[in-house]
Order: structure tokens, then sequence, then C-alpha cells
């Protein structure tokens, strides 16, 4: 009797456990479901770049930034009050856009990273028949999603070393005008941006790579992606290097810069891409959610670390 009951409460406990640790992962798929099944939703109208779909995506975002106790890193009005949202003006070439930028303040000046995605997408082709609406489930209101979780869990925390920039670009799709632009009038100097991960399309498992992981562009390029899968990043090389997203995403120009700036991706080239069946309906929930949690401790650790990635030898992007 004296024997059984410990014995008894370890089996109990021995299986209550994995339950208890999928519960206790930080990014819930319910808050993912709810963020994703907003930006994707029809009523969103395919957030087509420039037009107010887009700019209700900077203001939900904005508004979560908001909630999650993040301080506004966009626009100051005539009164002095600062907002989350940047307005991006119309040039000879580009419509008017929006981003959307919180700001976790670290304990270290002069020092931030920036974590970021793309809240635009196709809009609607009204010349199509039949379903006109492009949803962009994966492109890239997943992307936006993990950026708001990470967001989430990152400023429940305690306070990081280094600053952290959430940011949401606008027209992503139509030449990269809202990256452009926050890079021309950024709020940090880009030399005290020690890295940036740009989340693009990683709603749905790549088969070419092992269950359950993300890819990163340009992984053999810097020492930033092989440390943040030794702090448990379940991250690997992008294996479509004949695709040359590294230079394809909101990373790029950033990296043009000089910033260490790669994308997080499982972009495994399906057929959905940028047409109307990029659905909510193709995500897959479980594997985003088991994927972006196995990122937490490593951005965690980034943030609060004093590595500094840097390029490998003649791997700095030039042109
Ligand atoms: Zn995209």
């Amino acid at each position: 009797m004296t024997n059984r009951l410990p014995r008894i409460a370890l089996i109990l406990l021995l299986i209550a456990l994995p339950v208890s640790a999928q519960k206790d992962a930080p990014i819930k798929e319910q808050n993912i479901r709810a963020e994703l099944g907003f930006l994707a939703s029809d009523a969103m109208q395919g957030r087509g770049s420039g037009t107010g779909y887009e700019r209700i995506a900077a203001e939900y975002i904005s508004s979560q930034f908001r909630q999650f106790g993040l301080e506004p890193g966009g626009d100051t009005d005539s009164a002095g009050n600062k907002d989350y949202v940047q307005q991006v003006p119309a040039t000879e070439r580009s419509k008017m856009t929006w981003n959307a930028i919180g700001v976790l303040k670290g304990s270290q000046p002069g020092e931030a990273i920036m974590l970021s995605a793309h809240l635009d997408h196709l809009g609607v082709n009204e010349s199509l028949t039949g379903d006109k609406i492009f949803n962009g489930a994966d492109d890239d209101a997943s992307g936006s999603v993990a950026v708001l979780e990470l967001a989430r869990v990152l400023a429940a925390g305690k306070r990081p070393r280094r600053t952290i920039y959430f940011v949401c670009f606008g027209s992503e799709e139509r030449g990269g005008y809202g990256s452009r632009y926050f890079i021309a009038n950024s709020p940090v100097p880009l030399t005290e941006i020690v890295a940036d991960l740009t989340f693009e399309m990683l709603g749905r498992p790549d088969e070419k790579v092992p269950a359950g992981k993300l890819w990163l562009t340009g992984f053999e390029r810097s020492t930033l992606g092989p440390e943040l899968a030794r702090q448990g990043a379940a991250l690997v090389a992008d294996p479509h290097p004949e695709q040359h997203f590294f230079r394809r995403s909101d990373n790029y120009p950033l990296a043009l810069r000089g910033v260490i700036a790669h994308t997080v991706s499982s972009f495994g080239l399906h057929a959905d891409y940028h047409r109307p069946s990029d659905d909510i309906s193709k995500i897959d929930f479980p594997f985003m959610t088991r994927s972006l949690n196995s990122l937490v401790k490593p951005v965690q650790w980034l943030a609060n670390s004093t590595f500094r990635p840097a390029w490998l030898p003649g791997q700095a992007p030039t042109r």
C-alpha cells in the first residue's frame, strides 16, 4: 500500500505530461485560427495592395499589437499621438499603402531584432469566373499571423535585452513598396538591427523537408539559421535553391543594406500559389502551431543574447 500509491501517481503523471506539455505550448492553435480566419476571410477581399482592405488588415494587426502591450512604431499625428500604422504616401509608381509596426522595448539601447511579414495580397480579379477572391491564406496571412503570435508571446514574457520590431508590410505583392518605405524611414537605424526574420507562406508543410520543419532562405549564407537550429528551432536549409526565394521577399532589401535578413517558410511550391484557391481550408493548423512553437525559445534566446549573426565570407548579397 505504501509503495503502490506513489507508483500510481507516477504513472498518471507520465500519462498527463505530453498532453499538458502541448496545452502549455505558448502559441495556441485557436489564436492562429482566429487571426488567420479574419485576415484570409472573403470579407477582407484578398487584402489587395494599396486598397482599403489592405488598410483594414494594417489596422487589425495594429489593434492586436496594442492588445499585446507593444508600443506604437508608426506615424505621429499633429497632436503628437503615436500610431502603430505607418502610412506610405503614393508615388508615381505606387498607390498609398500601409505598414503596421509594434515595438517591444529592450533594456539594451542600440540593439534590435526584427520579425516581419507582408499583410497584403492580390485582392480580387473580377474577370475570373467562379472564385474571384485571392484570400492569400498561406501568402501571407500565415506569415502575418506568425509575427502576431510571436508578438503575443514575447510581449507577455519578461522585458528582452534587445528591442524587438514587429512589422507587417503593405504592397509586397506590388513591388515591395511598404518595406522600401520602412527602410528609407526606419524608426530604428538599420545598423542597430542585429537580425531580421521575414515570415512567408508557412501555413502548409513542405514535403521536401522532414515533417514539422520550416526552412530558411539563404540558410548557408550566414550564421543565423544554423545557430537558431542549435537553439531548437525546427529550421533547415531551403530545399528549392533554384527558386531563389532568398531574393523574392521583404528580407532581401534589408539584406542588401547589410542586415542579416532571411525568410522563414515552408512553401512546397503548391499549385494554389497566387490563385484564388489559396484558402483557409488548405491551412494545416496543427503543423503551423507546432512549427511556430519551436521558434519561440530560439527567438527569445536571440532577443536576450549577445550573439551577433554575420554573413559568411562572400555570402552577403550585393545586388
Ligand atoms: Zn508573399
